[in-house]
């Protein structure tokens, strides 16, 4: 065992105006390793989403975050990002007490992430310039950034540490007070990174964390004061932020929402077994839930059997284990509810004429922790539910194709465009197949995001719009002013 789950405390509240909380109705949080395995949290109700609110709004506007030296805002955010990596134990384990993430890659990656995206946008603080537009000489025109004020952050329970810092580090760093609500299924780190801010020296109220399920993220979207969303979960919950958003003072919205990533593989993808061994990752990573996940394999006719017995022995090859133990490649599933829902849609495709090839069925786990069985699924078609809709577990389809276009008709899916791969040596298919993939990421021979931040992350159709990371995850967060001086007066 890699740490001793009971022994690990957990904070009970929020964190608003630069102190813990404890306020509103308490519930259990679950480990998903060990259902067993409890901790109690307080929901935020309106009335503390509201304290959380003005807290951010009244240190916006008097702590001069947003008009001090951008130099020495990167400075304070730089110290964060040192204090993130020092308690990178400790937060491991609060994050892999609770999520499906295991430890030593939390350890490894995702603390490492969170204070990578810190450093990466603090260094954006002052390199942002803005304009001297082309006026007539009587006149001088000059374009501003000026930061939205009051930022709402919701995150998902998958990647907690990773995905809200995609939120607030750039958020911050443009000038922001942010609002953070992470999942209320996966809680606890966030809580301790917003006490480590205070640490490093982010005034109090510029950072603030509240707890709780979607009523709480309701009423913190629905808050006059709030001035702009960033959310990213279900393409269901995403639609709903986006009307309150409209309807609750025309705040502006980003959504990075569900995705149904396609592998297309051609049958001269090179080294068969580095592609298995991508095409596994892609679809079982983190259990697949991955909101990139590639759980679509479009594969050349010619090579299909070859790649499907390939990833069948790997998938079967995988071994279930809690977060906090050494051995074991296949994470828990986040609930029981979850569970059901995978297996679910498994049944019904298994109804509507799909082959299972491995898998298809829920797993044993220790102390009723929640399993999937790796899953690749044939002789299915668009409709059939497994390819239709998103499964956040770790099921593979598989379709053929014996011709470029019909690969491309594949791989286009009717709702979910968040990222897809091409495998092929010819990198002239490469480029034509990912310039027609209607999607925002093509990894070409590879999958999933690296280390590096640099490149932006989002989606097209009902995955959402609004890109994190890169340059545009930074100016999302700031809006742009005019300013006219006229020069002939006096
Ligand atoms: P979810 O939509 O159920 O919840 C996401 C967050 O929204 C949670 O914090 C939740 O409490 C909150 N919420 C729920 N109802 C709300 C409401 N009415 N108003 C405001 N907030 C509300 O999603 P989830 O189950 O936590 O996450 C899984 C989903 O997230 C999948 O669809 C996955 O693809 C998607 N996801 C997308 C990305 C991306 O970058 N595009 C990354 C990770 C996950």
């Amino acid at each position: 065992m890699l740490f001793e789950p009971s022994s690990i405390l957990t904070p009970r509240g929020h964190f608003v105006g630069g102190v813990g909380l404890a306020s509103g109705e308490s519930f259990d949080v679950v480990s998903a390793s060990d259902p067993q395995i409890t901790r109690p949290l307080n929901c935020a109700d309106d009335v503390l989403v509201d304290r959380a609110v003005t807290a951010a709004k009244t240190a916006f506007r008097s702590s001069q975050w947003a008009t001090v030296d951008p130099r020495s805002r990167a400075r304070t955010l730089k110290r964060w990002s040192v204090l993130i990596r020092d308690r990178a134990e400790e937060l491991a384990c609060l994050e892999a007490l609770i999520s499906t993430r295991p430890y030593p890659e939390v350890l490894a990656r995702d603390v490492h992430v969170a204070a990578d995206c810190i450093e990466f946008f603090a260094e954006f603080a002052d390199k942002l310039d803005g304009a001297v537009t082309p006026t007539s000489g009587d006149v001088l025109s000059l374009s501003v950034y000026e930061p939205h004020g009051v930022v709402a952050a919701i995150s998902p329970w998958n990647f907690p540490l990773i995905l809200s810092a995609w939120k607030y580090a750039p958020a911050l760093a443009a000038g922001n007070a942010v609002v953070l609500k992470p999942s209320e299924l996966a809680p606890f780190s966030l809580t301790k990174i917003a006490e480590l801010a205070i640490e490093a020296g982010v005034p109090p109220g510029i950072f603030n964390v509240v707890h709780g399920d979607g009523k709480t993220g309701a009423a913190l979207v629905k808050h006059p004061d709030v001035d702009y969303v960033s959310f990213t979960g279900s393409v269901e919950t995403g639609a709903q932020v986006a009307a309150d958003a409209a309807l609750s003072g025309v705040k502006p919205v980003s959504l990075e929402l569900g995705g149904k990533g396609a592998q297309l593989v051609f049958s001269d993808a090179p080294n068969k077994d580095a592609l298995i061994s991508l095409l596994k990752k892609g679809a079982c990573y983190n259990s697949g839930q991955v909101c990139f996940a590639g759980t679509r394999l479009v594969v050349e006719e010619a090579v299909a059997d070859e790649v499907i017995a390939g990833l069948a022995a790997a998938f079967q090859a995988m071994r279930p284990g809690a977060t906090w133990n050494e051995h074991g490649d296949l994470p828990p599933i986040i609930n029981e509810k979850q569970l059901h829902r995978i297996h679910s849609i498994v049944c019904d495709s298994v109804a509507q004429g799909a082959e299972i090839i491995t898998g298809g069925t829920p797993l044993e786990g220790p102390r009723g922790a929640a399993f999937y069985a790796p899953t690749i699924l044939r002789n299915v078609s668009d409709e059939t539910p497994a390819v239709a809709r998103e499964i956040f577990g770790p099921v593979l389809t598989v379709q053929t194709f014996s011709d470029f276009d019909e690969a491309i008709q594949l791989v286009n899916h009717k709702d979910f465009a968040l990222a897809n791969s091409v495998h092929t040596s010819n990198m002239a298919n490469a480029l034509r197949a990912a310039r027609r993939m209607e999607v925002g990421t093509v990894w070409v021979n590879d999958w999933g995001r690296k280390g590096d931040l640099t490149s932006p992350f989002g989606g097209y159709k009902k995955s959402g719009y609004g890109k994190d990371l890169g340059r545009p995850g930074f100016e999302k967060y700031l809006k742009s002013k005019s300013i006219w001086f006229d020069v002939l007066v006096n």
